[in-house]
């Protein structure tokens, strides 16, 4: 008989954890929730309390990309720590790791130039940050109409107040008084859900850069600042752009003198094959956010990329409007630095990019080997990123009853036979670690399978 370790979180009114108010969570008031609490991480495997071994097909929250148990950054973190714990980078004082780390970061994206990195501790503070550079850009520009920003329906940017309303999920919004009203939202560029009948995925690209064109000229193009967009839409449901779609938004917004952002949080430094996700759709913006592998999640970090463009208006105009009075605490924490130093490092000696693009089919034929099950609609990704989303008939538009809760089962029966899975919905997602090797992605195949066959 094995010992259940979760026993002594629980008391006899049941479990003992909701005295935290947890992230995303329905119902931790109630005192009858039984949490999966993980304890330990081997590579690509996490263990819970009482030592069973899930293999943690999300990485994390799609950020531990090298794995859970990579000694060198613990290496680096650990001598920073003893080294210099803390010291900050207002005021022109700073570290060197900070200033290590932006020289890395800027010489390790190449889709286009980018002159300046700025660091904050997460995916929603970079977007943050993304707004208020750009408002002061506008600002120093002397065009302060020019403030709206337009993200897309399905999209998702954090959940701080103005990354949330950046984001295009009704859930982020309802019972927040969100999205604040200088964002606006265009199409979700989801072929199999939105495309017209015979329309070809070049057709469906074009009608939406007509629809943003036509957005923008309605709103006014001397109202709209900048337009942001993930390379591959995440926690919307894993959505791939439709052939050419990049190359057309980016002319639409490029006549307009809008500026793009790209969110690249969870598509950066091979992902998805490519070191950026810009680099994969051509795609060359004038500002970048960056977090979660950036440090393979060993320490919270993130960063904004700043192009030529706007740090030079930025650096031109300050004497005008004053200093750039933002930043964080934590902005270029030594310690996340050097982690992300050493992961930076890795992620080329190993050439991880590379890596991931060769193991990728393995990973995206297993899984799509499902498509013709009765209960799945489509399995999307590329890469390292793949969805799953289940419907009725194969069609878009015959949703499953929520009640009957598709997807939660297929990831109960996932957890039961030893796999962690992102379900939202009747959506799954999957990100796993970069490092994942053949013999871990046949196990993900197969428990998949096996979680299938039961839920059909
Ligand atoms: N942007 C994207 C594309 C994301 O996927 C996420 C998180 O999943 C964020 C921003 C927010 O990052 P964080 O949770 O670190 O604030």
């Amino acid at each position: 008989q094995k010992e259940d370790k979760t026993a002594d979180l629980k008391n006899d009114e049941g479990f003992k954890g909701h005295e935290m108010l947890a992230p995303f969570t329905a119902g931790w008031q109630s005192s009858d929730l039984n949490p999966l609490v993980i304890e330990k991480s081997e590579g690509c495997y996490v263990y819970d309390i009482n030592g069973k071994k899930y293999l943690d097909s999300l990485a994390g929250l799609w950020c531990t990309a090298l794995g859970g148990s990579e000694p060198r950054l613990v290496a680096a973190a650990t001598e920073q720590l003893n080294k210099l714990p803390f010291y900050h980078s207002f005021w022109n004082r700073t570290t060197k790791p900070s200033l290590d780390l932006a020289r890395e970061l800027l010489e390790t994206f190449t889709a286009t130039k980018m002159a300046k990195a700025f660091f904050v501790n997460s995916g929603s503070e970079a977007n943050d940050t993304q707004v208020k550079l750009v408002w002061y850009y506008n600002n120093a520009l002397g065009r302060p109409n020019k403030k709206k920003f337009i993200a897309r329906e399905k999209s998702y940017h954090g959940s701080t107040l103005i990354s949330a309303s950046l984001s295009g999920l009704p859930a982020l919004h309802q019972k927040f008084d969100l999205p604040a009203p200088f964002v606006l939202h265009t199409d979700c560029p989801h072929y199999w859900r939105f495309h017209l009948p015979g329309e070809t995925e070049e057709d469906f690209s074009t009608r939406l850069a007509n629809n943003l064109e036509n957005l923008i000229l309605k709103e006014g193009p001397e109202t709209i600042a900048a337009f942001i967009a993930e390379p591959v839409m995440g926690a919307g449901g894993v959505i791939p752009p439709p052939a050419t779609y990049f190359d057309k938004i980016q002319a639409v917004v490029k006549k307009y003198d809008i500026l793009f952002i790209a969110d690249e949080v969870i598509c950066a430094f091979g992902r998805l094959g490519t070191m950026f996700g810009c680099d994969k759709y051509n795609i060359k913006p004038d500002l970048v956010s960056l977090a979660k592998a950036l440090s393979s999640a060993y320490m919270p970090i993130g960063a904004v990329l700043v192009s030529p463009k706007v740090s030079e208006v930025i650096h031109s105009q300050s004497n005008k409007l004053g200093t750039f009075s933002h930043g964080f605490t934590y902005s270029g924490h030594p310690v996340s630095c050097v982690v992300a130093i050493e992961a930076l490092k890795i992620y080329k000696e190993r050439k991880i990019a590379d890596q991931v693009k060769s193991i990728s089919p393995m990973f995206q034929d297993g899984v799509k080997a499902f498509s013709d099950s009765p209960i799945i609609g489509e399995i999307r990704g590329t890469g390292l990123i793949l969805g799953t989303e289940f419907v009725d008939n194969k069609s878009p538009s015959d949703p499953f009853p929520p009640e009957w809760g598709i997807g939660s089962y297929f990831g109960a029966q996932c957890e039961k036979h030893g796999m962690l899975v992102r379900v939202s919905g009747d959506n799954i997602m999957m990100s796993p670690p970069f490092i994942i090797s053949p013999k871990e992605i046949d196990e993900l195949i197969s428990i998949y399978g096996k979680a299938l066959r039961a839920t059909e």
